[in-house]
């Protein structure tokens, strides 16, 4: 299976149209494993497309009478067939990556041959050392790369006032593997991409418009950065869109850095942690005050467990008094989140 084959099973796993089992076949013994695999996986396809694809559990075929003969000769021909007394040609079952025969040996005792179709088995393993990310590692991109919009203010219009995907998008790349080699196996990596887009308030079609908008985002990495021969070194990948964050993480309109940080919703103005209707109730996290972002969201943590302390009298320790630091001369003072300051002792004491 080349990328482009890859590309085309899991559209098939993730559109919105049914399975066409025939082409999985088509695409070899991986795309019909792994097509398998999902087939049980209800909670994340949904039980009718499980059911469709459970439907390659059922058509194996078995193999045409030319191709088990040649199989037969492949091992061993008449030597082989020489061990039996009899030999059903015909199968009895039949799966993916081989076929049972009913056999009789020559000392009479009825047998079972499992038949594993040879010419499967290099296709096979080579699928499947082909299953990680990139096939080769971008050692021309940094760790972080962010490439602005030709026109930043129009791209950034497009996802807040008329909320569409258009061509000129803003993306970040992270290529990790330049720095850490064991994030992929020797030789390959794995490029994670962020692209910002308008959420679900858009009411863009996701399932619609996602693979022409990932050819998209692929082509204009390819303009703007390095990796002009990104496409044909692509081996798997994984795509998640503002609805996959809305279905599977139960996000707000797979916001999911939450409220805007417009003024009148940022610090003060963002939901209080404190809860304004019910007493006893604190909020933490990206839709509270101060915002969102790790740093600030773990901030938001510290400053609801402050207010309890503060409510129950259970010692905490107090952002430091900013004016107090302003005294401190010849003192060497390392700045962490202000509370934690440590000052240290003047070098050469
Ligand atoms: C692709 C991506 C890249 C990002 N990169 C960065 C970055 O580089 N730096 C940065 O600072 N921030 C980044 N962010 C933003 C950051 O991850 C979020 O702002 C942050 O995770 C929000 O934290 P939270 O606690 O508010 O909400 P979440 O992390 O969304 O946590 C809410 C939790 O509640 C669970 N939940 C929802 N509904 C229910 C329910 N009814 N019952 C029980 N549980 C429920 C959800 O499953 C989830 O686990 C990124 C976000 C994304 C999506």
């Amino acid at each position: 299976m080349g990328w482009g084959d890859f590309i085309r099973l899991f559209r098939m796993l993730f559109g919105s149209r049914d399975p066409d089992l025939d082409e999985i076949q088509k695409l070899g013994l991986l795309a019909v494993k792994i097509g398998q695999v999902f087939a049980l996986s209800i909670d994340f396809l949904g039980a009718e497309k499980c059911r469709k694809l459970a439907g390659l559990y059922s058509r194996q075929n078995k193999l045409h009478p030319e191709a088990f003969e040649a199989l037969i000769a492949q091992n061993g021909g008449d030597e082989f067939l020489s061990k039996f007394a009899e030999f059903d040609r015909s199968p009895f079952a039949v799966a993916s990556v081989g076929q049972v025969h009913r056999a009789r040996l020559r000392n009479g005792s009825d047998v079972a041959v499992k038949m594993v179709k040879g010419d499967l088995r290099p296709s096979f393993e080579r699928d499947i050392a082909r299953v990680v990310g990139l096939d080769k590692i971008y050692r021309e991109l940094p760790h972080h790369t962010i490439v602005f919009a030709d026109d930043y203010r129009s791209s950034i219009q497009s996802i807040f006032d008329s909320k569409e995907l258009t061509d000129d998008i803003s993306f970040y790349i992270r290529n990790s593997s330049v720095t850490d080699p064991y994030v992929a196996p020797k030789g390959r990596s794995g490029l994670y991409v962020l692209v910002p887009a308008p959420n679900q308030n858009s009411g863009i079609d996701r399932e619609k418009q996602k693979f022409e908008f990932r050819d998209r985002v692929i082509r204009k990495i390819v303009e703007r950065t390095p990796l002009k021969d990104l496409e044909s070194h692509i081996i798997a990948e994984q795509m998640m869109t503002p609805l996959d964050w809305e279905k599977k993480s139960n996000v707000y309109l797979g916001a999911t850095f939450n409220l805007a940080h417009t003024l009148t919703q940022m610090l003060y103005f963002r939901p209080h942690n404190g809860f304004e209707e019910i007493d006893n109730m604190y909020l933490v996290g990206g839709g509270t005050h101060p915002g969102s972002g790790l740093p600030t969201i773990y901030e938001s943590a510290r400053i609801s467990s402050n207010i309890i302390s503060e409510k129950y009298g259970v010692p905490y320790r107090k952002p430091s008094d900013l004016s107090e630091k302003s005294g401190v001369r010849n003192r060497q003072v390392h700045h962490r989140a202000p509370e934690e300051t440590i000052e240290l002792e003047p070098a050469g004491k």
